[in-house]
């Protein structure tokens, strides 16, 4: 028996996470009927959808010809080959209907000239299946494209039924001793109450693991609790070693400039003045995908044409663009370099540099959202009661690199396939599950034992250990010996967790609890990132291996599936779904035009 009292809520849904993933698929549940609560551990427009800027992948034709076959077309090749043919067809296709959606819910687009929504290019976006000229495809609210979605969701899913426990951290997921989920686990951080949500179905839409790493763009609350909690419910992560890094944080901060920059027209320059993205990529130049364009740059500072007086990062340059359109179409960023690199960007250009981004990896899941607990005899096997969203699963639609404004896309079609698949799947008029009480207590046990730990390592001390570990043995580039270096330091980091010292004993507001909880997250994360990179002799996406510079499709074309027990990950692979959802002849893809070949841009 656990020494904390605790108080029962019985929901058909829980959701856990309030950012662009976890509204739309909280509005979705409550549309469909089912009595649905969302949890979150920050108020969600706090959540870090807020700060996406660029925009939302979609072809709606507004600028030029465009269509679902050229999109999904573009996320394969993107993708590297290593994304679910299925699920990127899924994406492509729903795309439009997604955007159009979230117009009528209010997200107050960009417009041109004639009223329709704004697009602009966004890097390995194309026409004609690669062949023809970049296209303009990314719908934007100027350059406050996240924030202009979050704040529509929030108050379409306040319009609906949905009930919402904000500042409520969820701790662990209840698991039946038949593997189904059950609901879970939450500290009010408000009162130090605690609260155990018995749910029918438990969607995860916990957002990405960036603080992992030393420098970031997310914000410090992606700490992959997500991943953290399949991690302790013994289930699997997918494809962890692919870690976006994205060409242009503000050196020194991390703070993003958004692709759009360059979209709209910005370029980047090496100490000679020179636009080098002409050499690595002929034909889309800057607007070549994000591992590519950060591996170019990392090239030219190696190679000691970097800027600054550590020749360590590179100008990305806007000058040139016309001060209205810089202040009309990138407010946020003109600011945004004013702020954290003092620099005015009608004159001067902006250091940057390649930044941790995006996850790729995440919890595994089919195209509706639900969880796979994959085993060899069925690598498509289904977890009951419990779905992943958004940046914390893997569909997986990004596979080895996501293109730009394709994870927006991503959190409203699968929150919203999530929500029509639970309208299908869960019976509101069933009983909810009798709980687990042997699941309930070990998840409060492992809270009073952090909660009381006297251990002689600092969480902070520990979390930044990781996080200079990280940066520097599963980076841009990574070779064997990195990597090997990388795996040794990390589970020596890994295994300290049970010499962690807390000492705030209290419940409520205890920050040095609740970061404590969230280093027990990333930890498993960063294992899992470090140890599938080490396995995967080959480079491919944002996987680039110095010791093996081909993409390996004979042996590598595989979804790495880590377990992670404490310091111990334990490798599988399971194969990549190759078939799309429909035949040429029905009107989908041919099989031709996304068979893997080489990439270049
Ligand atoms: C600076 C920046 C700019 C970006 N720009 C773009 C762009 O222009 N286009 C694009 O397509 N993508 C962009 N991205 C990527 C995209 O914004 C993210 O991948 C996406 O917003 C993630 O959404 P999410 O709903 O999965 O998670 P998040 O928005 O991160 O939300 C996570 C939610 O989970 C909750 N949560 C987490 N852990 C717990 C817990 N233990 N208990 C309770 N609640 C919890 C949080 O409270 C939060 O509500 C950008 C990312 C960044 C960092």
């Amino acid at each position: 028996m656990t020494a904390y009292e605790y108080e029962t809520h019985d929901y058909d849904v829980v959701v856990v996470g309030a950012g662009g993933a976890g509204l739309r698929a909280t509005l979705g549940m409550a549309e469909q009927g089912l009595r649905t609560a969302c949890v979150t551990k920050v108020f969600p427009t706090r959540s870090h959808t807020v700060a996406a800027q660029g925009g939302i992948a979609a072809s709606l034709s507004n600028m030029g010809p465009d269509n679902w076959q050229w999109h999904m077309y573009d996320t394969v090749k993107g993708s590297d080959w290593l994304g679910d043919t299925d699920a990127m067809e899924y994406l492509a296709r729903e795309a439009p209907k997604a955007v159009y959606e979230l117009e009528h819910y209010g997200v107050p687009f960009s417009r041109t000239e004639e009223g329709k929504i704004y697009q602009r290019p966004f890097g390995g976006h194309t026409t004609e299946f690669g062949e023809g000229p970049p296209v303009q495809r990314t719908c934007a609210a100027a350059d406050r494209t996240g924030h202009a979605i979050l704040h529509t969701l929030y108050g379409q899913s306040l319009k609906h039924n949905a009930e919402f426990f904000i500042e409520y951290f969820a701790i662990d997921l209840i698991m039946s001793e038949d593997g189904e989920c059950q609901g879970v686990v939450c500290w009010k951080l408000d009162d130090g109450t605690i609260h155990v949500f018995n749910a029918k179905m438990t969607v995860l839409a916990t957002g990405g693991y960036g603080r992992a790493y030393f420098s970031a763009t997310s914000a410090h609350t992606c700490t992959g609790d997500g991943g953290g909690m399949v991690a302790r419910a013994g289930l699997a992560l997918q494809d962890m070693e692919f870690v976006q890094f994205h060409p242009t944080g503000i050196y020194g901060s991390g703070c993003l400039i958004t692709e759009g920059a360059r979209g709209e027209g910005g370029y980047l320059t090496n100490s000679e003045g020179e636009r080098f993205m002409e050499r690595y990529a002929p034909t889309y130049k800057d607007l070549a995908p994000r591992d590519y364009v950060s591996r170019s740059m990392t090239m030219e500072i190696r190679e000691g044409r970097g800027v600054g007086e550590g020749k360590d990062h590179i100008h990305l340059n806007l000058s040139h663009l016309p001060a209205e359109a810089l202040a009309e179409r990138l407010p946020g960023i003109s600011e945004s370099a004013k702020i954290f690199a003092g620099v005015d960007v009608t004159k001067e250009p902006i250091p940057v540099i390649p930044t941790v981004h995006y996850n790729m990896g995440g919890i595994p899941t089919n195209y509706f959202g639900e969880v796979l607990n994959p085993t060899k005899k069925d690598p498509n096997a289904v977890v009951p009661g419990l779905m992943a969203v958004g940046e914390a699963g893997c569909a997986s639609v990004h596979g080895a690199n996501r293109l730009g404004s394709n994870s927006l896309i991503d959190l409203v079609v699968f929150g919203r396939a999530a929500a029509i698949r639970a309208g299908s799947v869960v019976d509101a008029e069933a009983p909810n599950p009798v709980l687990n009480q042997t699941s309930v207590d070990a998840a409060l046990d492992r809270f009073d034992g952090l909660r009381h730990a006297k251990g002689n390592v600092a969480t902070a001390e520990l979390r930044l250990e990781m996080q200079k570990t990280m940066q520097a043995d599963a980076a841009v580039f990574r070779t064997d010996k990195t990597l090997a270096e990388g795996v040794e330091k990390m589970t020596v980091i890994a295994g300290k967790v049970d010499d962690l010292k807390v000492t705030d004993r209290s419940l409520v507001w205890n920050s040095d609890l609740m970061e404590t909880l969230e280093l027990t997250n990333l930890l498993p994360n960063a294992m899992a990132t470090i140890v599938g990179a080490e396995a995967r002799k080959e480079s491919r996406g944002a996987h680039a291996h110095e010791d093996y510079s081909e993409r390996d499709d004979e042996n590598w074309r595989v979804h790495t599936i880590s377990r992670v027990d404490g310091n111990k990950v334990d490798l599988s692979y399971r194969p990549v779904v190759v078939d799309p959802l429909t035949t040429e002849k029905e009107g989908g893809i041919s099989l031709k035009k996304i068979a893997p070949k080489a990439r270049t841009f």
